[in-house]
């Protein structure tokens, strides 16, 4: 069956209440377009939990900050369609922004403390918008499970904590970090780097993982991050906007990792993209 397209808030809901009347699960992929074998990953990991995926595409202007890549951001519609129909996906869902954001909309969605750090802290208000926007198609799609990428474990913990607090009723599923053959988490933004940015990108991985191993080993987290942040430095990266090592879920520092649950965190600037990615230390 070709790939269903939603651009009403009313339309996908009318199928989601329609495969729910017949027993079927509903998975709910939120994204930004540009798709890539990450992306692709989530639909997959979707179309196993559950027996329908509806991919949604919404370049959300209300977690890009001034100055930011909002209007360069690449838009490839028919393309990411084709891909999400080519590994069985059942919907696409595109609204346009008035439909997500009528005239008069007032409200905001913030979630304290997790917010305030790593990307929050160089990125003002980017969560916010995330949240209010995930908020948004939560409701708007009332899917049984719904997936997000780990590449982005910060937005990750932000959604599992809004979801909690506001008795979300769809559970909130992560899926591992699809890479390049060097290591480089894929993302949309790569497209921006040239090949000796490439080159550069692909050390983030490296750096981050020595990091954790180190830490793991039982170096102090500040050092060692520290070192890392020289590392990348001399790697080639413009500018560190942080290396820390933080617990997976409260997102707090963590320095003597113990049987602390906690991750590597990293975002760098290298070209025109700011790249993020993280490392389990264990
Ligand atoms: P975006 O379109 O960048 O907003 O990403 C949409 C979803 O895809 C988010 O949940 C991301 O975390 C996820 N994602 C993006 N890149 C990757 C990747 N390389 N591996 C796994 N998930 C990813």
């Amino acid at each position: 069956m070709p790939i269903q397209t939603f651009r009403t808030v009313q339309e996908m809901r009318a199928q989601v209440a329609a495969w729910k009347a017949d027993g079927l699960k509903v998975g709910l992929v939120p994204t930004m377009g540009s798709l890539h074998a990450g992306h692709l990953a989530l639909v997959k990991a979707a179309l196993k939990k559950t027996d329908c995926v509806i991919t949604t595409i919404f370049i959300n202007p209300t977690q890009f900050g001034t100055g930011e890549d909002l209007d360069s951001y690449p838009r490839t519609e028919i393309e990411d369609s084709a891909k999400v129909a080519s590994v069985g996906g059942q919907a696409m869902f595109i609204p346009t922004a008035s439909e997500m954001y009528p005239t008069g909309f007032s409200t905001r969605v913030t979630v304290d403390g997790l917010t305030e750090v790593l990307c929050g802290a160089a990125r003002a208000g980017h969560f916010d918008g995330v949240a209010q926007v995930v908020t948004k198609l939560l409701n708007q799609a009332h899917a049984d499970v719904a997936f997000f990428g780990e590449k982005d474990w910060q937005q990750l913990a932000v959604i599992k904590r809004l979801a909690r607090d506001l008795d979300i009723a769809t559970e909130i599923c992560g899926v591992p970090i699809v890479r390049d053959d060097y290591g480089l988490a894929l993302s949309s933004r790569n497209r921006y780097l040239n090949e000796e940015e490439i080159a550069i990108a692909r050390k983030l991985n490296v750096v981050l993982k020595k990091t954790a191993y180190d830490i793991a080993a039982g170096g102090f987290a500040s050092e060692v991050c520290a070192g890392a942040v020289n590392a990348l430095l001399e790697a080639g990266f413009q500018k560190i906007d942080y290396v820390e090592c933080r617990h997976s879920e409260t997102l707090e520092l963590v320095e003597c990792v113990n049987d602390t649950p906690c991750r590597i965190f990293g975002a760098a600037h290298i070209g025109r993209a700011r790249l993020i990615d993280n490392s389990l230390v264990s």
